[in-house]
């Protein structure tokens, strides 16, 4: 049954999904070729990229909100080259997905900062001074490791929990809750194996004709994950069993210190690698870059070095230099965790797999719907 409101047109869309970048919809012939050439599309027909442009262009809000279409695109650029109208299809999905993390988003300032560079420097920038001037009054240099840690942690629980969970409970009212026809809740339990697949493997990129970015995107996925593992929840662990203690405060090098340097040196290097990239726009997808596609990559390999400098420094003992380079890593990281994390392009991170999740119980409670209908009319 269609919902009331659900092909109502908004004439304003085109102009407000712009706020998010590139989008030339008004070129697109609607001839089908991109969704023809995109390695990604399934048989199925549930993902093309043509038609999340037509909703655009067409206005049809609730429909564009309910696809999972800009998730399933890669940004490989593969349609660029069939397009008769050059239209940067690529391009307008990567716009769509920031449009959509702002639908997604509840608090609202996901579409505050993606809108206005004055509103995101201005909280980076508070944010950070407020983390300075903490330091300066209440902690140098007395138990500055021990803070950064439990810092880290509460931010990673309470972004998920006041931003994650909410925004992702939103997506799945957006793109499922509402779908016709509804998937039995079993769909949910056999299709969890997707999710963790794609979250594990990011299969969908690998079918992109770039072998390599998939691979290096696969690197910084590790990698931070790794680090986070190993610097949030270990350090605070320790922290919390042994309070006053830091791994890191304590003279000399030992199996768990080298595996944190190891892994901080790699995902640098990565890391800067993908600023490299997007330099050069090489690739399709580096081509057209906004504001939170430089502060992403920029932003963490900064904070990556600024860590690996200081804990090298600190097992070394140079332990003056150590602590203050460990200030800059602390004034750099709060704005990290507390606005670029949750509102930037992290999320994305978290919203590809799950869209793949969704999409493949979409397909499969519409086959059987499909199913069904087929039996019942050749029974009829
Ligand atoms: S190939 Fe270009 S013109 Fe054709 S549907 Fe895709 S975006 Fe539109
Ligand atoms: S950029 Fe690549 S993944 Fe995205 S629609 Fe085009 S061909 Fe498909």
């Amino acid at each position: 049954m269609m919902r009331k409101h659900e092909n109502w047109a908004d004439p304003g869309l085109l102009d407000e999904v712009r706020n998010y970048g590139k989008f030339d919809a008004n070129a697109c012939l609607n001839c089908g070729g991109c969704t023809i050439v995109c390695k990604l599309t399934s048989d199925s027909n549930t993902f093309s990229p043509r038609r999340d442009i037509q909703y655009v262009r067409a206005g049809l809000k609730d429909k564009l909100r309910g696809s999972l279409g800009p998730w399933l695109c890669y940004y490989c650029g593969d349609c660029a080259t069939s397009c008769p109208r050059q239209t940067e299809t690529g391009e307008s999905m990567m716009t769509l997905r920031r449009y959509l993390t702002a639908l997604y988003d509840w608090t609202g300032l996901s579409a505050k900062f993606y809108k206005s560079k004055v509103w995101e420097i201005g909280a980076l920038a508070t944010i950070g001074l407020a983390m300075l001037a903490s330091i300066i009054l209440y902690l140098y240099p007395h138990r500055l490791l021990e803070f950064g840690s439990l810092f880290s942690l509460s931010a990673v629980f309470a972004v998920s929990l006041v931003v994650f969970i909410p925004n992702i409970l939103r997506m799945f009212w957006f793109t499922l809750g509402r779908s016709n026809p509804r998937p039995p809740f079993w769909l949910y339990l056999t299709e969890l194996r997707t999710l963790v697949l794609h979250a594990l493997s990011q299969l969908q990129l690998r079918k992109c004709k770039e072998k390599a970015f998939w691979f290096k995107h696969l690197f910084v996925v590790y990698g931070y994950g790794l680090t986070l593992i190993l610097v949030i929840l270990v350090e605070s662990f320790k922290t919390y069993i042994r309070p006053g203690y830091h791994p890191f405060e304590q003279p000399g090098i030992d199996p768990y210190k080298l595996a944190v340097i190891v892994v901080l040196a790699v995902l640098f290097v990565f890391t800067a690698i993908l600023v490299v990239d997007r330099v050069k726009k090489q690739e399709a997808m580096h081509k057209f870059s906004e504001f939170s596609d430089w502060l992403f990559p920029i932003w963490l390999s900064t904070l990556v070095f600024m860590l690996f400098l200081a804990y090298v420094s600190l097992s070394l003992g140079v332990k003056e230099v150590g602590y203050g380079i460990y200030v800059i890593f602390l004034v750099l990281l709060s704005p990290w965790a507390l606005i670029i994390v949750p509102f930037g392009k992290t999320p994305h991170l978290l919203y590809r797999p799950l869209a793949v999740y969704f999409h493949a119980v979409k397909e499969k409670a519409t086959q059987m719907e499909l199913g069904k209908e087929g039996k019942t009319s050749l029974e009829g």
